[in-house]
């Protein structure tokens, strides 16, 4: 036997057993004639005291930091007690104990605030894993799949596993593509999500379905990505929008409640793709705090219906004397609360952030809402205080508030204001990381127009089915854009999908639709994305054909498992939740891949390198 307890358990009320324990040595310290060592395992850290019998012993084998130890004792009351440590009123007095095995010494402190860089910490993975702060991160994923799995089964779902050696599976990202050695000259895709297999289960027969399975995606690795990554992959049959929407946000406040103690007993929010690009700019907005975006002036053309409730806007069109104002497509702005005495500098440090190369802006305007009703602001010259309290009320500024406006190109100004929303309730302390709002964001445009490619894209992905009062409109019409310039006035880009996502905290952690299940819409669906039916054949045939052996109307679902992994976790990073995670250019730096191949495999594959 190695052990008799783990170095998390000992108390109090174990005193004067005699246990044995194994371990990594954390730390030795020598006083005179008595050395401490903190003994660590998985479970927690237990003191063992090795007095003077045991020295002589010490000396001929001296411990290291991360050798692995057998020590067997009795368990002591401490005279000096340690309250951050659950073990912390005991120590083992150590009466024997063997090294299992040794250690050189690690390239960095496996301790909480360990004294190792990033890279350093990837390339020894293994070692870092050992840390508390990372293992409490794979404990907390564990926790979240747990949960998932028992509210799915709960629910009759069931996990069914589906090849990961496919055909490209279209989610909008590149395939990582696999040669096959049996079928030279011939590749797998490796699947970006199950997607098609789930639809195919539900022709199967198999309502409730559930996955959390890795999904492949060869994409530029901007921001927090990994190339390999795992959703909570779910799809029903016999549904509608409604029914998901219930079973998930269940499934969501169960993850909450069991991972984190908190009830979340409100019905989830919901809001239009369309308001939540108006209100908040963007469609994943963090609904934690207000400040919603005002649209001081048309055109927005993007949002052609909502822009045409909004007649009247605070600085009219093209007339103010402001060339700032009248030259821009959009004009934005945001009441930020309590900041109207914002000094010079805080200003100017402002419109400096706005014209950093990620946001883009030329500039910024504010008025200050001062607390006596007056108003001042950095185009007094072209606005009178009248004016300038029309503009304000606009954005529903109360005094005491700072009116931010931004100017320019819709697309960008959009973007710039609702990260200017970000900045500013981040910098405020509104985006408390212990609250969680969870809000579905709905009806979606179905269709994207790529201008560059002059053609339709899919937004979500081509499974997903138009509302089902717009299926007619979509069968209906033929494709075709014509003049690309007027694609706002096909009826293709007044499609909404039936697509929902979820959002929490201004992340998106979830999203899927009801699907297609018929073949002559699945058809339609291809040929508006350019495919001849030729191509949609051969790509989707297996598709295509089983909607025609009695498909059941489905929907569903997936959500980012390590998003929300390190979200509960109050971390902006997934990489900190997955245990072998790999860099921001996709390299395993432990692995040190990808690498390239034996000469004999690229034989054995009938495959000639041509780098370019
Ligand atoms: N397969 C979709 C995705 O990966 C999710 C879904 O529609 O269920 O985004």
């Amino acid at each position: 036997m190695y052990r008799s307890h783990t170095c998390g358990e000992l108390r109090l009320s174990d005193a004067n057993k005699q246990v044995t324990l194994a371990g990594w040595v954390q730390t030795v310290r020598k006083f005179g004639a008595i050395t401490f060592v903190d003994l660590r395992d998985r479970y927690g850290i237990t003191q063992l005291l090795f007095g003077e019998e045991l020295n002589t012993a010490l000396e001929s084998q001296p411990l290291g930091r991360e050798f692995v130890l057998q020590a067997t004792g009795l368990v002591t009351e401490r005279t000096s007690k340690n309250a951050n440590l659950p073990t912390g009123d005991i120590e083992l007095t150590v009466q024997s104990f063997q090294i299992l095995n040794r250690s050189v010494l690690p390239p960095f402190t496996i301790q909480d605030d360990t004294d190792g860089g990033d890279d350093l910490r990837m390339k020894y993975r293994f070692l870092d894993l050992r840390r508390n702060a990372v293992k409490k991160n794979l404990e907390l994923r564990y926790a979240v799949n747990r949960a998932a799995r028992n509210y799915l089964h709960e629910n009759n779902f069931m996990d069914i596993e589906t090849p990961f050696l496919i055909k490209s599976t279209p989610e909008g990202a590149r395939d990582f593509v696999v040669p096959s050695r049996m079928n030279p000259g011939q590749f797998y895709a490796l699947p970006q999500s199950p997607q098609t297999f789930k639809q195919l289960l539900m022709v199967s027969g198999y309502d409730r379905y559930y996955q959390i399975v890795k999904c492949f995606r060869d994409e530029d690795l901007r921001a927090d990505r990994q190339p390999e990554f795992t959703q909570i992959d779910c799809e029903m049959a016999f549904v509608e929008q409604e029914d998901i929407l219930n079973m998930f946000e269940g499934l969501v406040k169960r993850i909450f409640k069991d991972v984190r103690n908190i009830d979340y007993t409100e019905k989830v929010a919901r809001m239009s793709w369309e308001e939540a690009m108006w209100t908040f700019g963007n469609d994943k907005p963090d609904i934690r705090f207000g400040m919603q975006l005002a649209n001081l002036k048309f055109p927005a053309h993007s949002f052609a219906s909502r822009a045409a409730q909004l007649k009247e806007t605070a600085i009219g069109a093209g007339e103010t004397g402001f060339a700032v104002f009248d030259n821009a497509e959009t004009v934005l702005a945001i009441a930020v609360p309590g900041c109207s005495e914002y000094t010079r500098k805080q200003t100017d440090e402002l419109t400096e952030w706005v014209k950093r190369p990620q946001i883009g802006m030329q500039g910024l305007v504010y008025i200050k809402c001062n607390a006596d009703g007056t108003y001042k602001s950095s185009v007094d010259k072209f606005f009178n205080e009248e004016k300038l309290k029309q503009i304000a009320d606009k954005t529903g500024a109360k005094p005491g508030d700072l009116v931010l406006i931004l100017a320019g190109k819709e697309e960008r100004t959009r973007k710039a204001t609702s990260e200017l929303r970000l900045e500013m309730g981040k910098r405020l302390g509104l985006r408390r990381e212990d609250e969680f709002k969870l809000l579905w964001v709905l009806d979606f445009p179905l269709f994207e127009y790529a201008e560059e490619d002059n053609r339709w894209v899919a937004r979500h992905h081509p499974f997903t089915s138009p509302k089902p009062d717009q299926i007619d409109v979509m069968i209906g019409n033929n494709p075709e854009i014509g003049n690309a310039d007027k694609y706002l006035e096909h009826p293709y880009s007044n499609i909404k999908a039936n697509a929902y996502d979820m959002v929490l905290n201004g992340n998106e952690i979830g999203g899927g639709s009801i699907r297609i299940y018929q073949r002559e819409l699945q058809e339609k669906m291809f040929a508006a994305l350019g495919m001849t039916p030729e191509e949609a054949l051969h790509k989707f045939g297996f598709l295509l054909g089983a909607f025609e052996y009695g498909a059941p109307p489905h929907g569903g679902i997936a959500f980012g498992f390590d998003r929300l992994c390190a979200i509960l976790g109050g971390s902006e990073s997934i990489r900190d939740f997955i245990a072998f995670p790999k860099n921001n250019s996709g390299r395993d730096m432990m692995l040190d891949a990808p690498s390239t191949i034996d000469d004999k495999q690229f034989d054995e594959l009938q495959i000639r390198l041509n780098l370019k």
